[in-house]
């Protein structure tokens, strides 16, 4: 297999959005492929009707198309190993279960549900008692051309243990008996699940097979038929579980009361696609240096197998807003207006305001998205607020210099001919300096009235200059009245 070309699969099944698990896998799977020259391919697993979800094959483009994993093959482009959706490829499997009955490797199991149902009662967990393995190959031909109802079962070893590597958890050894002769083919003709999944695998070429560490105890099952066919057995490379942190400081598998879980949650909730990815590389893989901060092409040259640990990820929202602030600093002024322009026109939209001012004011401090709107809505409205805000301890302002302080910073301002960035800053420096004042205390007055908030983004000067002049005058003399 060493001169074999890397291909990997990510075959989900349809059944809702994108948890970040799935992402995880699909990821993986990616970087598998990419950090050997190989090729990843997507196969939609769609074969289980009842949980088949509409417009979820659509979400699974989607997504991996935002979060920058292309696929090499697949259903929308095609490729030499079609078709890449399950339930199109539904003829193909029965010939190879036939192959494994001439071969005495499988057989047909003509048990009646009635049967079976009572052998469950009867033997709780130990499963099918074999009874059709040894029926004669001519009793069983002719039962079949009867037009008896049958599933096709491979013959497992009977006694005997099979060893699998997985390329995290080690050599996993499980004992042969306690494998159940597993149906490949239903009473429908069809394939289950674990079958169609091997030979998918095999037809496509596959040779690293990534999933979720759920799937380690049907591996040995998969093997015993990559054996009875004298196929290559890929690479099997299993993931660590997600967990989310509690609230009582334990951690459980992630899930919905943690807080979001699937990518279009996220972006939703204002996650920048890069940063999540980013994010969810690092859940179970470690690179060789400290590095955190990688952009895919980065994640390609950087990830190798070696580099995925066995022990439980957990999945951390306040790491990954951290991701997020670095992706949005790091962005140009252009990109961020662009990202940011949804949430700002949400509460600035008849504002008139420049938005590209308030996002420069906005870009280093917003850490999600969805901050946005609540940050700058005092631009469209002040807010009410309470005349104490003027009162502060650092810029040694009281309720007594507090309209002193901003009717002198009002009257300057209003003799300004232009107003823009420096002539605001030059006219309140020169202010405090010719008062003897710290700039801070001309400041914080000034920037309370003119947006009624303790904190904000950006300073007085930033605020007063997007604001315009009139605005700002306006607000700053319903602050005079309020501390008259
Ligand atoms: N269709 C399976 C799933 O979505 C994939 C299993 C596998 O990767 O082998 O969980």
């Amino acid at each position: 297999m060493a001169d074999k070309k890397v291909r990997t699969r990510y075959a989900p099944s349809p059944t809702g959005s994108m948890h970040v698990g799935n992402l995880r896998t699909a990821l993986y799977e990616f970087l598998v492929a990419k950090s050997q020259g190989g090729d990843f391919v997507l196969r939609i697993e769609d074969t289980d009707r009842e949980r088949y979800v509409e417009g979820a094959v659509d979400i699974i483009y989607k997504t991996l198309k935002e979060a920058g994993i292309t696929h090499d093959e697949g259903p929308d482009i095609g490729g030499d190993h079609g078709p890449y959706v399950q339930s199109e490829r539904k003829n193909m499997y029965l010939p190879y279960a036939q192959q494994l009955i001439d071969e005495g490797k499988a057989y047909r199991c003509f048990c009646s549900k009635e049967r079976l149902e009572g052998l469950q009662q009867e033997n709780v967990g130990g499963g099918y008692d074999r009874h059709c393995r040894d029926i004669p190959k001519e009793e069983s031909d002719a039962l079949a051309a009867s037009g008896a109802p049958f599933v096709i079962r491979q013959k497992m070893p009977l006694d005997g243990s099979t060893t699998f590597e997985d390329a995290v958890y080690g050599s996993i050894t499980v004992e042969n008996s306690e494998l159940q002769d597993q149906i490949l083919i239903k009473t429908d003709g069809y394939p289950t699940y674990n079958f169609a999944n091997v030979i998918d695998d095999h037809t496509m070429g596959i040779t690293h097979v990534v999933r979720g560490s759920e799937y380690l105890s049907s591996t040995p099952k998969y093997n015993l038929l990559y054996e009875a066919f004298g196929w290559d057995i890929p690479t099997y490379i299993h993931l660590p579980l997600i967990m989310g942190k509690d609230e009582d400081g334990g951690v459980s598998k992630l899930s919905k009361r943690h807080g979001s879980t699937s990518f279009e949650d996220l972006s939703r909730e204002g996650y920048l696609p890069e940063a999540i990815i980013n994010y969810i590389a690092l859940l179970g893989w470690c690179p060789k240096d400290n590095q955190e901060i990688f952009k895919m092409d980065e994640l390609i040259k950087a990830f190798s197998i070696d580099g995925i640990s066995k022990s439980p990820a957990i999945f951390d929202y306040d790491k990954l807003e951290w991701f997020n602030a670095e992706y949005i600093k790091a962005m140009t002024t252009e990109q961020f207006l662009e990202t940011a322009r949804p949430y700002l026109t949400q509460v600035l939209g008849d504002s008139g305001l420049d938005l590209s001012k308030v996002a420069a004011i906005l870009q280093q401090r917003v850490t999600v998205l969805t901050q946005i709107p609540d940050m700058v809505a005092f631009l469209a409205e002040q807010p009410e607020y309470e005349k104490e805000l003027f009162v502060n301890k650092k810029s040694k302002t009281t309720l007594e210099n507090a309209p002193q302080l901003l009717r002198m910073s009002y009257d300057a301002l209003s003799a300004l001919k232009s107003w823009d960035h420096d002539s605001i800053h030059d006219c309140l420096i020169s202010l405090a300096a010719e008062n003897g004042l710290k700039n801070g205390t001309v400041m914080w007055p000034t920037r309370i009235a003119v947006s009624g908030k303790a904190v904000t983004p950006g300073g007085a000067i930033e605020i007063l200059e997007i604001l315009g002049k009139d605005e700002s005058l306006a607000r700053m003399k319903k602050g005079l009245e309020k501390l008259s």
